[in-house]
């Protein structure tokens, strides 16, 4: 029997990653590139190199189903013009429809971080779960929720924007303008900004005070290190407690770079959910680390044209 393989995109503002995955989510081959980010107004080159990743693949293009990508938001979403924060040269970018035009086959697409829910939904940490809250914390903070089996997209497409929950009531300002969002606290830049006002790396170069030297420092047991990760796992704790609260969740699994820290962001995480988490079917609540690691883009990105009855709601 013929396979259904999906050509899955993948595309942050750090990185591009373009894969082919089969029917049980797999990825049998992958390409990745940094996101070479051209000035504002040359969205074209990007897609260039974006093509020029897939055509270095060696599926042959006959065997493709259809096209699945995550991409940064916001977007316009079902119609897929595209204007992530972290990639200025794309505002309002059609990519959706160039996609179509160059693949002449069905192209769906999500936030990034809401792909990253699917996966862990389809073939991960929450699979087999009706109700799961996936998040990534890293560059930003972001998530996608699935509620009774299905993909919530809310009215724009935009349902699970979990990072911009309102976690204090009057600091930090956010980069989208409200003042107290979870991803002002516990992003990776953010937190390593706060830990660098508290001291920490004091003298070593911006580009080696990142989220990830945040967590290679809490390993080692930096005290200040340690406290950043307090601090985002308190804050993140309050996320989950009202994201479960508001929508009787069953599973969060959190993936992404900073969750690398492991029990030094998951035990102070836990903790301040457990304060914050009065009632009985809330409390049943169980967060865990995400199942897939870089790939998961990749996988929740196809899963959108595999199971549309589940994961797509659009035309
Ligand atoms: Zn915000």
């Amino acid at each position: 029997m013929q396979q259904h393989l999906v050509l899955a995109i993948d595309i942050g503002g750090t990185k591009l990653a373009v894969g082919v995955v089969d029917e049980e989510g797999r990825v049998l081959e992958s390409r990745r590139a940094p996101n070479p980010n051209p000035p504002t107004g040359d969205g074209e080159s990007l897609l260039q190199s974006l093509l020029a990743l897939v055509a270095d693949l060696r599926t042959d293009r006959a065997e493709l189903v259809g096209v699945g990508i995550g991409c940064g938001g916001p977007m316009r979403w079902p119609s897929g013009e595209v204007s992530p924060l972290n990639i200025p040269s794309w505002r309002d970018f059609p990519l959706r429809a160039r996609l179509a035009d160059e693949f002449e086959l069905p192209v769906r697409i999500h936030n990034d971080a809401i792909c990253v829910a699917v996966a862990e939904h389809w073939r991960g940490a929450g699979a087999g779960v009706d109700n799961v809250l996936g998040m990534v914390v890293s560059t930003g903070v972001g998530g996608g929720l699935i509620l009774g089996g299905r993909l919530i997209d809310g009215a724009s497409g935009n349902a699970g924007h979990i990072g911009h929950a309102i976690v204090h009531e009057n600091e930090p300002v956010c980069r989208c303008g409200a003042v107290g969002c979870l991803e002002a606290i516990a992003s990776g830049p953010n937190l390593s900004g706060w830990a660098h006002e508290q001291g920490w790396r004091e003298g070593f170069p911006r580009d080696q005070r990142t989220g990830h030297d945040l967590v290679e420092d809490a390993r080692r047991g930096d005290p200040i290190a340690l406290r950043a990760m307090q601090r985002a796992g308190r804050a993140l704790g309050i996320g989950v407690a009202s994201a479960t609260t508001l929508c009787d969740l069953e599973v969060v699994a959190i993936g992404g770079g900073l969750s690398q820290a492991g029990p030094l962001l998951f035990n102070p995480l836990e903790a301040s959910l457990r304060e914050r988490v009065g009632l009985e079917f809330a409390r049943a609540v169980r967060v865990v680390p995400a199942a897939f690691g870089q790939e998961s883009g990749l996988v929740g990105a196809a899963a959108l044209i595999l199971h549309p009855e589940r994961y797509w709601s659009a035309d």
